[in-house]
């Protein structure tokens, strides 16, 4: 943290901002340069809010020289998470693709899903058994029945699950039954929650929230690997803007920015973002282009009947071919990142 003193500013001023850092048990070391005064803090292990001391007479800012989050940070690690799932492997190169309905609605609805989602050469089953649905009239899901029915669907195909908890309380039922816990767009900011993945043993889908910048993700993200939980993957979903062509605006600049910023693996839903199926393809294309290590996809073997996001879901020869064209584009982006090396 640097502090930097006002010009002018008195040498009480000073001597203030010295005694509250020695008081916090940091060392403040004294700058004098041309212009300005400079207080350099060091020896803190968590970092500093610049509030805490912007308000102080004589203080004209203070700029953290470390970002706010320790472990999601790049710098943290030297090399990319990676998590091995299934016969697959998210993040390292390749895209990891998991695709399935909004919702399990049913035992056959959902095994038909999964049979087709295998065929089409996905990594992952999705599919929520609870459902954070805007209005409380809407299909809440089935619970734990239906998570009975993701794990059958598991145990026939072989395919991992990543299903969502929809609260603290569903949290270890929903880990004991799937492979990665989704945590919502909605509950991005339950950090009660986020804490309580943190001491799960499961993977953290964690999305994010319709009006969260880049920070406030990667700080909800750092609840969880603060609390242990090293394997957290983010999720681009579309945020709320003016828009009204979209269901969401997809910000798929958030992609390469992640990259630059963290070393977790990140995903893109272009599901819930567009919010209609034919837009899906081509920004799934997009993402993968953008450098995302996988798409989450919502389909349905009869979207006219699905129960929630039916307009969205994409039709099973729509995924196929998507499938297919995504791993191309993977290939391609690799090929060129080589070549730049
Ligand atoms: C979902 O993936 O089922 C979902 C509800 O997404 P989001 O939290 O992004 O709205
Ligand atoms: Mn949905």
């Amino acid at each position: 943290m640097l502090i930097v003193m006002k010009k002018g500013s008195s040498r009480e001023d000073l001597a203030r901002v010295k005694g509250l850092v020695e008081g916090m048990g940091l060392t403040p070391q004294i700058l004098e340069g041309t212009s300005h005064t400079i207080v350099e803090v060091t020896g803190h292990t968590v970092p500093l809010e610049p509030a805490r001391f912007e308000t102080l007479p004589g203080v004209a800012r203070a700029v953290a020289v470390s970002r706010p989050f320790r472990h999601a940070a790049r710098e943290a690690r030297a090399a990319e998470t990676t998590i091995a799932l299934g016969a697959g492997r998210i993040g390292g190169g390749g895209v990891f693709v998991v695709a399935g309905p909004c919702a399990v609605e049913s035992e056959e609805q959902l095994l038909r899903t999964a049979r087709l989602v295998k065929a089409a050469g996905a990594d992952a089953l999705r599919g929520g058994a609870f459902k954070p649905r805007s209005s409380p009239y809407a299909f809440q899901g089935l619970g734990l029945s239906g998570l009975k029915i993701l794990a059958r669907a598991r145990e026939e195909t072989g395919l991992p699950i990543v299903t969502e908890a929809v609260g603290e309380s569903s949290l270890e039922l929903v880990a004991e039954h799937a492979d990665i816990v989704q945590i919502g767009a909605r509950n991005m900011r339950n950090y009660e929650m986020l804490k309580r993945a943190g001491r799960l043993k499961n993977p953290i889908f964690l999305k994010r929230g319709m009006s969260a910048t880049l920070e406030d993700l990667l700080l909800s993200a750092e609840y969880v690997l603060d609390a242990g939980n090293e394997r957290v993957i983010l999720c681009e979903r579309g945020i709320r803007t003016f828009s009204q062509h979209s269901r969401f605006t997809l910000d798929l600049s958030i992609v390469p920015a992640l990259k630059e910023s963290t070393h977790l693996p990140v995903f893109v839903d272009p599901s819930h973002a567009t919010g209609f199926r034919d837009r899906v393809p081509p920004m799934a294309a997009a993402a993968v282009a953008a450098g995302a290590d996988g798409v989450m996809l919502e389909v349905h073997p009869a979207p006219e009947t699905s129960l929630s996001d039916g307009r969205q879901a994409l039709l099973p020869a729509q995924l196929t071919e998507l499938v297919a064209r995504l791993r191309d584009i993977a290939a391609i982006a690799a090929r060129r990142t080589e070549a730049v090396r």
